[in-house]
């Protein structure tokens, strides 16, 4: 099977040529990094740090802050597609490493993630996110706890605007009848673009008992 993988996909960098795998140590350090200041709240960068910001402001959202580890763009963006795809499960390692070494994970008590719908679960074979979650989770020595599943189906988030986003996923999540919500809980997803879907999944949480929910996401949609 391996042999067959290996044919059909021959092992080098998802980001480049190179026969490092699953990304050099090069495109690695190339990666957009978010390391400058950002709004506290919602992980915006910004020129100086801010508790809140023009993205946020005004929004109640149901966690209490969210970060990223790289901007949406270039090779963020590159990772991002290949760990959706599916094709590349390994690279879930190095995506996971990145988050766990740049952000903190604060007081948390749990690593969980946004679940997939299961249809897509299956088409893939792997959910990108809680791939990267339980690397995460590896990283920081916490237990990665399988405690959301969606309510209903949603349409995919692409090509909706925010408001529309908002309401695409109100309510599409829920904590597993038999899981407890710990009381602080890091809520991993590969991408933040508006916020919406951490929020709504960060909104179920606290309704199952968590006093505090913080978003970790791989990557994030950055708009100056
Ligand atoms: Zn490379
Ligand atoms: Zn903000």
């Amino acid at each position: 099977m391996r042999l067959l993988l290996d044919i059909l996909l021959p092992p080098r960098c998802a980001l480049c040529p190179s026969s490092e795998e699953p990304v050099c140590g090069p495109c690695l350090a190339r990666l957009p990094y978010m390391t400058g200041p950002a709004c506290a709240r919602c992980g915006r960068p910004t020129a100086i740090p801010v508790e809140d910001c023009r993205e946020c402001r005004g929004r109640r959202l149901a966690f209490r802050q969210a970060a990223a580890a790289v901007a949406y763009e270039g090779g963020g963006r590159e990772l991002v597609r290949h760990l959706k795809s599916g094709r590349r499960r390994a690279v879930a390692v190095p995506a996971g490493a990145v988050v766990a070494a740049l952000l903190d994970p604060g007081g948390c008590d749990a690593v969980c993630w946004v679940p997939g719908d299961w249809w897509r679960t299956v088409r893939r074979g792997c959910h990108p996110a809680e791939l990267v979650a339980r690397e995460v989770a590896r990283r920081w020595g916490l237990p990665a706890l399988d405690l959301l599943e969606p309510a209903r189906l949603r349409r995919p988030q692409r090509g909706l605007g925010p408001a529309a986003r908002r309401r695409n996923v109100r309510g599409a999540f829920r904590v597993r009848r038999s899981a407890a919500a710990p009381a602080a809980v890091a809520l991993v997803d590969d991408v933040y673009t508006t916020g919406a879907t951490l929020d709504a999944c960060a909104r179920a949480l606290r309704d199952a008992g968590a006093e505090v929910v913080d978003g970790f996401t791989l990557a994030r949609a950055v708009r100056w």
